[in-house]
């Protein structure tokens, strides 16, 4: 009787892919390795070995395979019939007319019945059809939807490239372009993708949090100053989450007195705003000192942030805080930070002027204006001046944006803020670009995991960037444009980007005309005229005092960036001073200084491997570099060779041994053979368990088949060593857990095992 739920099965025309079926060209029949063609009475241990059988002559013989139908008493399958994948004519409930999906289904009577021998416990195969109603063709068969297959280098090549944020169509066009000349994908881009959305980045929603606390443990686990806290709701949701890694707190000390701290959005599909702290280094980049998840952007949130980031960072406030114009974020750096400067984003600002200022006549001309006004202020009096006229000008005076702006100046108007230092940082702008490249990567559908693999992808550039600065400042010299003794004590001190920042002020020092104003005492006033276009002069006012070698000029240049301007150079040369005081050589910017964070790896993830994955990196790692070796000669390459030959042979050997009974005792038990053991095959029989049943089978079955069988059976046991592997890892993790885990079980939620950190595996006797 046939199981009336399975036996009315339609054909699925999503099992073949008509497109590489579509131009078939009949073939005569290849002739097929005797060994994998199917006969009546074969017979195999599982259901699936005869399955796996019976595909493999398939993919040899160019055809696809399908369960048609399977009968079964009660629970128990009884037998199966597997056809080819054409066989019977697939109706389609839509019209022939709007059909336009070609079918595969040709009535081909290719078959082949598998039943359960009862007596035995095995299936045997009791009934054969090998010839086709069509051609079969043996070398499209790889195209076959049930015969591609991505190899393990394949795999491992995407999961690689997914994590670098390789899109999937690059990763494909990288295996054509490899593949060209030597051999055909046996794979389409859709497997890919498909292999990425299934296997790469399987998350679920209730996963995710799971696994993003694992990743905060883990990183604990790595290096113990690692940092995080998370705030949850009420149902153990994500409200606000903060993490640090420590060589991102050991760079603090050197490179925490600017931070710019900014918000994004779409990093992920929960709508968390995701916040970062960023700071400048000696080479002038952007360095990562600590990233947030938000639920919300209320005061209550930056407060709790910003508290968490201090209390990470040790405490000291940096001197300035650069972040947007945002009135939450204002209340709680005044809350939290009450003696750091805090400056408005000034790029941000001047973006909206337009949208403020639009309904005016020439509000072109209001913002060119308004420009000039805020940037070439050279003092605060010359400042409120100019913003009068400016306002009395544009008959601007009753605008509330424009006079709440007045207000605030202090916190945005560079004359207001220079004398303080912001090494560099004028804008937020750092921030963004930082958050732009991790945007690349993630979108609004992002999972917490993928958002913490980029932040770590980002980490691991930014450290990259700033060692090979560090090796170019070590190993190189930029040569000096002047004679000036004094730009060589720069040369002598400063990275490289910021000697090039010191040079930029010796070649403008040709611009400026250098009249001295008074002098007392040996103090001196100067004022220095730069030429800045054909007919237009700045003046600055540079005050020199030579008991205490201290030069200052009205420019702000050195007390905001720490870099001495071309003003104060002309005054200096003016003086004839040949060196300058060591104030002015700042160790912020100093190639000199041994900085403690550089010995310090940022702790970003590992990728989480199977063993066997892990094994395989290794072997190419170490293959490649052999490979390389003995390509250098016919001799080399030779000798290679036979060693491989000798090696395949000493492993088949060895897997033909495993397969014999074995004993282990705790003298020569190790990993390798405790992670083969096997659980015995569940046995679902009602009442007693027949006795002796397990070595009777094993002969019977050995009878049967004979060597014909000997193949199928070490694919299977392959699967089965792959499937120990998991097993064996939980188990281990699992005994691991309560140790690690309950001193964070208050902040996290709740574990129920630690994944295996990289190189675990010390289950061995
Ligand atoms: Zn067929
Ligand atoms: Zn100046």
């Amino acid at each position: 009787m046939m199981d009336p739920s399975s036996s009315d099965s339609v054909l699925n025309p999503g099992d073949v892919d008509y497109e590489f079926e579509s131009n078939e060209v009949p073939e005569p029949l290849s002739v097929v390795d005797d060994e994998l063609v199917p006969k009546v009475g074969m017979t195999f241990t599982t259901l699936e070995d005869a399955g796996k059988f019976y595909r493999n002559y398939a993919k040899a013989a160019g055809f696809s395979t399908r369960v048609r139908c399977i009968n079964r008493k009660g629970n128990e399958i009884k037998n199966q019939l597997i056809t080819c994948s054409r066989e019977g004519k697939w109706k389609s409930k839509i019209s022939p007319t709007e059909k336009t999906n070609p079918t595969a289904g040709l009535n081909c009577p290719t078959r082949i019945y598998i039943h359960t021998l009862k007596d035995v416990g095995a299936w045997i195969i009791s009934k054969v059809v090998l010839d086709h109603s069509h051609p079969c063709c043996p070398s499209k068969a790889e195209m076959l939807k049930q015969h591609r297959e991505l190899s393990m280098s394949i795999r491992r090549t995407i999961e690689n490239n997914d994590e670098a944020g390789i899109r999937p169509s690059k990763t494909y066009q990288s295996f054509v372009a490899a593949a060209e000349g030597h051999r055909e994908l046996n794979f389409i881009e859709k497997d890919v993708r498909n292999y990425i959305t299934r296997e790469v980045r399987n998350v679920s929603e209730q996963e995710d949090a799971k696994e993003f606390g694992k990743y905060l443990l883990r990183m604990k686990e790595k290096n113990p100053n690692f940092f995080f806290e998370l705030e949850l709701e009420e149902d153990q949701s994500i409200k606000l989450a903060f993490w640090a890694d420590a060589r991102s707190r050991a760079a603090f000390e050197y490179f925490g007195d600017v931070i710019s701290f900014d918000t994004t959005y779409n990093t992920n599909r929960y709508n968390l705003v995701c916040g970062s702290f960023v700071g400048v280094n000696h080479h002038g980049q952007s360095t990562l000192l600590g990233c947030s998840l938000m639920k919300n952007e209320e005061i209550d949130s930056f407060k709790w942030l910003f508290q968490c980031w201090l209390r990470c960072m040790g405490g000291n406030a940096p001197k300035g805080f650069l972040t947007d114009q945002c009135a939450s974020m204002k209340r709680a750096v005044e809350a939290c930070m009450p003696t750091t400067v805090h400056r408005w984003c000034i790029w941000h600002i001047m973006k909206k002027i337009p949208s403020k200022l639009n309904g005016y006549k020439g509000h072109v001309d209001i913002e060119q204006q308004m420009s000039h006004v805020v940037w070439n202020s050279h003092s605060k009096d010359s400042f409120d001046r100019n913003w009068k006229d400016f306002l009395v000008n544009f008959g601007l005076a009753d605008n509330k944006w424009l006079s709440d702006m007045y207000e605030d100046r202090h916190i945005w108007v560079p004359i207001y803020l220079n004398h303080h230092f912001w090494a560099g940082m004028r804008s937020t702008q750092r921030s963004e670009s930082m958050h732009s490249f991790f945007n690349k990567y993630i979108t609004r559908n992002s999972s917490l995991i993928q958002f913490v693999k980029q932040y770590d992808n980002c980490l691991r550039s930014r450290e990259q960037a700033e060692r090979e600065s560090d090796a170019a400042d070590f190993h190189t010299v930029i040569p000096c444009a002047t004679k000036s003794s004094i730009e060589a004590q720069f040369q002598d001190a400063y990275t490289h980007a910021k000697f090039r920042e010191v040079q930029a002020q010796f070649r403008g020092k040709a611009n400026c005309i250098t009249r001295l104003k008074n002098s007392a005492l040996g103090y001196s006033v100067y004022e220095v005229g730069e030429q800045v276009s054909s007919s237009i002069f700045d003046k600055f006012a540079v005050t020199y005092d030579s008991v205490a070698a201290e030069v200052k000029c009205q420019c702000l240049l050195f007390e905001s960036r720490g870099i001495l301007c071309r003003h104060a150079l002309s005054v200096l040369s003016f003086e004839q001073v040949s060196q300058v005081s060591p104030r002015y050589i700042l160790e912020r910017w100093s190639k000199k200084v041994k900085r403690r964070h550089t010995h310090i790896k940022s702790s970003h993830d590992e990728p989480l491997m199977e063993p066997r994955s892990k094994r395989f990196d290794q072997l190419v790692f170490r293959s490649q570099n052999i490979c390389e070796f003995a390509s250098e000669s016919e001799e080399l390459t030779a000798i290679l060779h036979r060693a491989y030959d000798n090696v395949m042979a000493e492993m088949e050997a060895l897997k033909g041994k495993r397969k014999g009974t074995s004993s282990l005792s705790h003298e020569d038990a190790n990993l390798e053979s405790v992670n083969e053991l096997q659980s015995p095959p569940r046995i679902r029989t009602r009442g007693r368990p027949k006795n002796r049943l397990g070595s009777k089978l094993e002969k019977q079955i050995a009878n049967a088949t004979k060597k014909k069988k000997t193949k199928v059976l070490s694919e299977v046991n392959v699967m089965f060593f792959k499937f120990c592997y998991i097993q064996i890892n939980l188990f281990d993790a699992a005994s691991v857990a309560h140790s690690s885990c309950s001193q964070y079980q208050g902040e996290v939620i709740n574990y129920q095992f630690r994944v295996p950190a990289a190189g675990d595996n010390s289950l061995g006797v």
